[in-house]
């Protein structure tokens, strides 16, 4: 296999080197050998293959198939190895992208859903329940959430397979089984923990970056007919379920540290662990676009988002839950107050549809202000629907 050298990016690229994200690839001449690489603009970098060549001392934690070890060592470790990878982007060990397999980049231990932005909760509020107050009257008092499933969390490019279940809609007689009719995306983002916490040692604030690796693109695929059924009074459930995509690229927390922005004024005081009004800006100011089929229908802004990960953390550890490596936590539907920043169909249709067709593809992309003009580009997330399958 030719070793590449990337040389210089073009101008603008958002995979610079301030961006750096950890995937996990194979080559063709060794599908069986999953390895990390370090996204470089079109190009891959043979992580462990550079860190040996290098005499690294962090190669063992590099020649792995998960990005969990890595992410498990902690911050100062993700310091260390980030300014060592930057000094190995003008030598060999590169692959470029379009010549390598992506695979799913960490092994997920639990997954959790949250519902962070006002503008989505309210517009959903109105559509699933009008006539009511849109907020429930817990909403600007906890972030709310709900426990996904972490085994079926896909890396991007993964077919997602039209789910099938129970649906009634008000005026059925009776619910019916069958492929869901209202199929839709949900454009979120991921946090992916490394540092665990045990039972019964809450993560403040203040420890955030100590605990958070990095950060992904998450399509939610949500079967708003099965949802709408099901749903009350206990949450999301089979609706969810069947397909969550990621990113195949985890961009460090640090990468982000030009885009921080403060969250927006809250309504309501809140209490001391998720008081954040002291603490450092706990937004980021990601700039998302969704397109279907090629054609972009929305921009999210996810620094208009009410709760902050920081917050998520906080409210997910408080009552003595653990936290282990590999948990992602999405932030719930990011959607803007204008009505091309909505980020589901669900929104972005007044619940009418029309909703995703088989053979639709949907791809998130997102970038974030950088240092000195640059752009910080997180991985894209994309998936295909398929038809639903006979059983
Ligand atoms: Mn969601």
């Amino acid at each position: 296999m030719p070793q590449h050298s990337p040389r210089e990016l073009p101008e603008g690229d958002p995979f610079g080197a301030h961006t750096l994200p950890y995937g996990v690839f194979t080559t063709p001449d060794a599908p069986d050998r999953p390895r990390i690489g370090v996204r470089y603009g079109a190009y891959v970098l043979d992580a462990a293959a550079a860190a040996a060549a290098h005499g690294s001392a962090h190669a063992d934690l590099l020649d792995r198939p998960t990005l969990n070890a890595l992410m498990a060592a902690g911050r100062p470790t993700w310091q260390a190895v980030r300014a060592e990878i930057r000094g190995w982007l003008d030598g060999p060990h590169f692959h470029p992208l379009e010549e390598v397999t992506l695979h799913l980049p960490f092994e997920v231990a639990d997954y959790v859903d949250f519902y962070a932005s006002e503008h989505h909760a309210s517009n959903v509020g109105r559509i699933f329940r009008p006539g009511a107050e849109p907020l429930t009257p817990n909403w600007k008092h906890l972030p709310i959430g709900y426990h996904g499933r972490a085994g079926t969390v896909v890396v991007s490019g993964t077919d997602v397979v039209r789910p099938q279940g129970q649906r009634k809609a008000p005026t059925d007689d009776a619910p019916s089984f069958g492929p869901s009719l209202r199929l839709d995306i949900e454009a979120e983002v991921g946090f992916v923990v490394g540092t665990p916490a045990p039972t019964n040692t809450p993560v403040p604030l203040a420890d955030f970056r100590e605990h958070v690796f990095g950060v992904c693109l998450v399509n939610d695929w949500s079967a708003r007919d099965i949802q709408a059924w099901e749903y009350v009074p206990l949450g999301p459930f089979l609706g969810k379920s069947f397909a969550t995509s990621v990113s195949a690229w985890i961009t460090p927390l640090d990468a982000f540290d030009a885009a921080r922005t403060p969250a927006p004024e809250r309504t309501y005081p809140l209490l001391p662990y998720l008081d954040d009004s002291a603490a450092e800006p706990g937004g980021i100011d990601l700039r998302i676009e969704v397109t279907i089929n090629g054609e972009t229908i929305s921009r999210p802004p996810f620094s208009a988002m009410y709760w902050t990960a920081a917050q998520q953390l906080a409210h997910m550890t408080v009552n003595g839950a653990s936290l282990r490596t590999g948990d992602l936590y999405a932030s719930g539907t990011v959607s803007g107050p204008e009505p091309d920043q909505l980020g589901c169909l669900l929104e972005l249709t007044q619940g009418k549809g029309p909703w995703l067709a088989d053979g639709d593809v949907v791809t998130l992309t997102a970038w974030a202000p950088g240092p000195d003009g640059t752009r910080v580009g997180l991985g894209e997330v994309t998936g295909r629907i398929v038809p639903a399958r006979d059983h």
